[in-house]
């Protein structure tokens, strides 16, 4: 059997992977290697591996008591998004997928109240009432429909009136729902970039620390060699 084909356990649910499918425990973040390693010890976690649905269970399960060591008690919100974090999963797919799920109904009170809120209605009710007042008082005297003081008129105001308040409730309470769902989306997207920001730092310290050894690794091996060198030299003399 060849090396690439070699199995081994996976360090969390111990079931048997390619050593290919595993991620080497020695080449975690430390962070998340010492987490792991309080959760599940093992005598020499730095040889063994950690399957991929263990290691983003681990992700989430960090990030999670990060969030939770910062903010006390996680909301169903928070660890929703932390859990996204821990995946790199976007929080929002569609971004404006409102509009197309009114009802009718909604549809229609939304209409309504945009035509009774604006001002070529206003002109135009105006308009009527002046024209109502115009025909029944100077133009039909004697024979009006609706004499002085327009009781039919009012009647109709009032009907109007009575239609058109609940109307308009119902639109400021669908657009306050609106800006909720809007204000929370927001919320998600700025707390996920907040948690990404926090990752990447975590990220960024554990590359410089590992350049470092490297570094500090190669150093030395010079320094060996040149004693070595001199060794030689002083060997010949
Ligand atoms: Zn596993």
């Amino acid at each position: 059997m060849s090396d690439r084909k070699e199995r081994a356990p996976c360090l969390i649910c111990t079931l048997d992977f390619e050593r290919d499918a595993l991620t080497p425990f020695a080449s975690l973040r430390t962070s998340l290697a010492d987490f792991i390693a309080e959760r599940h010890p093992d005598p020499a976690p730095e040889t063994r591996g950690i399957c991929r649905s263990c290691l983003d269970g681990e992700r989430v399960d960090r990030l999670q008591q990060l969030l939770e060591d910062e903010r006390g008690a996680l909301t169903g919100v928070e660890r929703e998004v932390a859990h996204k974090a821990a995946l790199h999963q976007a929080i929002v797919d569609r971004v404006d997928d409102e509009d197309d799920e009114r009802s009718f109904g909604q549809r229609l009170a939304d209409n309504v109240a945009s035509v009774g809120g604006s001002w070529p209605f206003v002109i135009g009710f105006g308009l009527v009432l002046v024209t109502w007042i115009v025909i029944n008082s100077l133009l039909l005297r004697g024979g009006a429909f609706d004499p002085y003081p327009y009781i039919l008129l009012n009647l109709m105001l009032s009907c109007l009136a009575a239609v058109q308040a609940p109307i308009i409730m119902m639109s400021q309470n669908r657009s306050t729902e609106r800006d909720r769902a809007a204000a929370a989306k927001d919320y998600k997207v700025n707390l996920k970039a907040e948690i990404e920001v926090a990752m990447l730092h975590d990220k960024m310290d554990h590359v410089i620390r590992w350049q470092f050894q490297r570094l500090a690794a190669l150093e030395q091996g010079q320094l060996d060699i040149m004693a070595e060198l001199e060794r030689l030299g002083q060997a010949k003399r």
